[in-house]
């Protein structure tokens, strides 16, 4: 154990951050979790809580594959939550559907899902109109069908952050807001605005905050914000039991809209955006016509250049690690349960080497 430091130091509060330090934290080692606190903006307070597996590793089995270990550990982590924490984080795998409202729509995204399905043995059906209606009663008739995914789930994402939180703390950790990371020396001490923490290993977790820690450590994290709006309307009785891509209704009985994606960092509400998405929902579900929204914001996805995400050890600094993903929820049972046992044993599992970073070299020398 580190005298009068900790064993780690995961870097950021965000789902990434908190999954892997939950995971870490066993009575035994120290792990401290830095964070910039609550006026930061975080992608893990605004997303969409989709535990979503039906589009997720197409040209890289290995991200599929690890997606799919995470929905299945999804379960035993949200039981494990509430026996430590009493919060029900509201997880549901009763499958989800992509709707489709044109024949080309239907066609295109027939075809992504058979080419992942040769690629990595993912089950899914393909629904047409009347298929689809059978399962979704109250469709309209612009849907021209859909594709569903048995595994597909979803959750409240801020009450598992919240239960991540608490959980860790339970367990033993020291969660220190205000504690933004300006500069990593080595060994590691990493300096803050409230004093320098030690701790003998550090997980780079800090979301788009990344891009400027690794380089600190001899890593690249090259990520961009993806900018994403979500609407949410009155609560209303249950009429649907399956999230779909863009539309969902959460367990207080809220429908939640949104599917949206833009190249900026800026935050600001956009009516444009906003009304593309309610359109394509109307469209889907009429009867949603007749409730109120009562809340819109956007917030900002972490993308790494191909979409997948980053796991490494640093060559240069052995005992830092670097991890970012744009699916913290989905990917929250894994980086809890796998990510973080390796952590502590202090090397990545081969079947992870193929997140590295080094793969955005090896695009920009070809
Ligand atoms: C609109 C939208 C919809 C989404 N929908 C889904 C979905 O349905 N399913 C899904 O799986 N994922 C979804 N996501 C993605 C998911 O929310 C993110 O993958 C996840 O929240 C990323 O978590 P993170 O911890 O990496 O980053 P963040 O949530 O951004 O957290 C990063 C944290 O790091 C801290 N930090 C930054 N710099 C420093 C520093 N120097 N020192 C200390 N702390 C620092 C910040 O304070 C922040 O708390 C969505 C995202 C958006 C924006």
């Amino acid at each position: 154990m580190a005298a009068g430091g900790y064993d780690f130091a995961v870097i950021g509060g965000g789902l990434v951050g908190a999954a892997i330090a939950f995971g870490l934290c066993d009575g035994k080692r120290r792990v401290a979790l830095l964070d910039e606190g609550d006026i930061a903006l975080r992608a893990s307070r605004g997303n969409f809580a989709l535990v979503w597996v039906q589009s997720k590793g197409l040209g890289m089995p290995d991200y599929a594959q690890w997606t799919r270990r995470s929905s299945d550990a999804w379960q035993g982590l949200a039981e494990q939550l509430k026996r430590e924490t009493q919060i029900d984080v509201a997880f549901s795998r009763r499958g989800g559907f992509t709707l489709c409202l044109s024949d080309a729509e239907l066609q295109a995204r027939s075809e992504q899902i058979k080419r992942l399905h040769n690629q990595s043995d993912l089950p899914y059906e393909i629904l047409d109109h009347a298929q689809t209606k059978a399962r979704l009663p109250l469709i309209g008739p612009s849907v021209a069908g859909s594709v569903f995914c048995p595994l597909d789930a979803h959750t409240n994402s801020l009450r598992l952050l919240r239960a991540l939180h608490l959980g860790f703390t339970r367990r033993g950790g020291s969660y220190l807001p205000h504690h933004a990371v300006t500069k990593i020396g080595d060994g590691f001490r990493l300096e803050t605005q409230n004093g320098t923490i030690e701790a003998l290993r550090i997980v780079l977790a800090a979301g788009l905050g990344n891009a400027a820690l690794a380089p600190m450590v001899g890593l690249n994290a090259p990520v961009r914000p993806l900018k994403g709006e979500i609407i949410v309307t009155e609560r209303t009785g249950p009429f649907l039991q399956h999230p779909i891509v863009n539309l969902r209704q959460t367990d207080e009985g809220g429908v939640m809209i949104g599917d949206s994606q833009e190249e900026t960092a800026d935050l600001r509400v956009r009516s444009g955006a906003i009304a593309t998405m309610a359109a394509r929902v109307l469209a889907m579900f009429p009867h949603l016509a007749a409730l109120n929204v009562v809340r819109s914001w956007a917030a900002l996805r972490v993308m790494t250049p191909d979409g997948f995400p980053v796991y490494q050890q640093s060559p240069t600094h052995p005992g830092a690690f670097l991890a970012i993903c744009h699916s913290g929820v989905t990917l929250a049972a894994a980086h809890a349960q796998h990510l973080a046992p390796m952590l502590e044993a202090g090397a990545l599992d081969p079947s992870l080497s193929s997140f590295s970073a080094k793969r955005f070299d090896v695009q920009t020398a070809a």
